[in-house]
């Protein structure tokens, strides 16, 4: 008989010994284009779609079904099962899962109308440890009945970080998944009585309990298999007094289980070129006349007056104290009254920020404009507009918006701190480099100095152009960040094979 060859046992072994797809169910409160409060929304809409285009990868997201989802993609739900659960003392709570095929990826939907589907809005309810105590066991006794197994279960932000832990104390038997914990904003962390953990039938594990209270956040940190946030700035930040919103110590126990990855954003959604929410279309070869054509359309809609010679700059945002707010409150009137710009605003949030905005809207009507409220077409024709984009952030994990504003050649000007670090380079008027412009210090005349500084350089065409190609040609897809969860994930996974991406 004849021997195989060596090269045929390699070839053999090779066939046999194929890469096993590693299936990933993200589970998240958020995710576009189902629903959106902020940038989490961008992050768990993206990432899925672009872990799915890269090889050997099965990926799924599940979701609260909320009441939005169901008013607009109702019709097309189709139900896969419904139980009963306990949380805690409350016996026989319904739980029912509901399914849609969307752009190639399965999203699964925890159905409950008490908690989710007759509720108006996302958040801010009084009961927010019980209803996300329930999605949490939700999702966990849902796994056995959804036609999947999942390899890793990863889970965003407070709401689903109790998640590992469940996993590791709670579902063993059912579970086998590794877990992912990815942090989007430190600064919101799940925080409740401790009495409320008799939800999750878990009793007296140190895990989720933090300075006397329940942390849904910490519990993640600790149980889960890899914590990681969304850039590698953030990542270092957190581990520090000033940052690390108290769990600074709880984080630099993880060591190398603790990473940073930036995030991307979706080039299909944020296209100046093929954007279906602005009037005129444009690349980096004809932003001057699009931005242009863009203004003129914006200021035809909201009927406000944008001289297409004069600087506009954009702000779009939640209004929160981390978002900067105050160094605008502190300087913006005696800018206005200095130099030459205009502003336009769309926001909501805190009552204080709010009723600022609209005064300074007050006392500069025909500078200043100012929407509040959630809007997705009028943002990308901020985005599209303006020719400065205005996010002087306390602290940003990664800030998406800046990147937006980036491919529609809005010149972000950012404070330096998390992922506007990693992301926006500043102008070097010598070697003329950069994409933006910074500045270091959380202090507003250190700001109003770099948008006097933007002002000045958007009068020298010749080098505002170059700014603008520069920043609209800066890559910040999803690609990259997306190899290296995967990467992330393969090396969690037991009996792992390097693979080829
Ligand atoms: P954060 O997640 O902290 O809110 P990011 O910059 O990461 O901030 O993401 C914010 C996202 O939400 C961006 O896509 C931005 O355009 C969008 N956004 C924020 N506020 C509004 C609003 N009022 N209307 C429409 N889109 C908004």
């Amino acid at each position: 008989m004849e021997l195989p060859k060596v090269c045929d046992i390699i070839f053999i072994e090779f066939t046999v010994r194929k890469v096993k797809p590693v299936n990933v169910l993200h589970v998240s409160s958020e995710c576009y284009p189902f629903v959106k409060v902020g940038g989490l929304a961008d992050v768990v809409g993206s990432l899925p779609h672009e872990l799915k285009r890269l090889r050997n990868a099965d990926v799924r997201v599940i979701l609260p079904l909320y009441k939005t989802v169901i008013d607009r993609y109702g019709s097309e739900l189709q139900e896969l099962a419904n139980f009963k659960i306990d949380l805690g003392t409350k016996k026989n709570v319904y739980v029912g899962i509901k399914t849609i095929r969307f752009q190639n990826l399965d999203f699964y939907f925890i159905d409950n109308l008490l908690y989710f589907g007759s509720r108006e809005q996302v958040y801010d309810y009084g009961d927010e440890a019980e209803r996300f105590a329930y999605f949490q066991l939700a999702v966990c006794e849902s796994l056995p009945k959804i036609p999947f197994i999942p390899d890793i279960i990863h889970v965003h932000d407070w709401h689903t970080a109790m998640i590992p832990l469940l996993v590791k104390n709670k579902y063993q038997a059912t579970l086998r998944a590794r877990t992912v914990l990815t942090i989007h904003n430190l600064a919101y962390q799940g925080i409740f009585p401790l009495s409320e953990a008799r939800i999750f039938g878990i009793d007296n594990d140190p895990t989720y309990e933090f300075e006397g209270f329940l942390n849904f956040l910490k519990a993640g940190i600790l149980a889960a298999d890899l914590v990681t946030t969304v850039s590698e700035t953030y990542a270092r930040e957190i581990l520090t007094d000033y940052y690390g919103y108290g769990l600074q110590r709880v984080l630099r126990s993880r060591g190398k289980r603790f990473i940073g990855i930036l995030n991307g954003i979706s080039y299909r959604d944020f296209d100046p070129g093929n954007d279906k929410l602005i009037k005129c279309n444009y690349t980096s070869d004809n932003f001057i006349e699009g931005k242009q054509n863009n203004k003129k359309a914006l200021q035809d809609q909201i009927g406000f007056d944008f001289p297409s010679d004069k600087p506009l700059i954009g702000f779009v945002s939640r209004l929160v104290s981390q978002k900067g707010l105050d160094l605008v409150k502190r300087i913006f009137d005696e800018m206005l009254a200095s130099d030459d710009f205009y502003f336009i605003v769309l926001g909501s949030g805190e009552h204080e920020y709010q009723e600022f905005l609209l005064g300074l809207m007050g006392r500069f009507p025909d500078r200043v404009c100012v929407k509040i409220g959630y809007d997705e077409k009028l943002a990308h024709q901020i985005y599209a507009s303006s020719d400065m984009f205005l996010m002087p952030s306390k602290f940003e994990p990664c800030g998406l918006s800046q990147m937006i504003a980036l491919r529609y050649g809005s010149i972000p000007i950012v404070r330096e701190t998390g992922g506007l670090i990693d992301t926006i380079q500043p102008f070097n008027e010598y070697e003329l480099t950069g994409n933006g412009f910074s500045f270091t210090h959380f202090n507003a005349h250190d700001m109003m100095h770099v948008i006097r500084y933007a002002l000045t350089v958007f009068r020298i065409k010749e080098a505002w152009n170059a700014i603008v190609k520069r920043a609209m040609a800066a890559d910040f897809s999803w690609v990259q960040s997306a190899k290296k969860y995967k990467k992330a994930y393969r090396l969690l996974m037991p009996n792992t094979k390097k693979e080829k991406q």
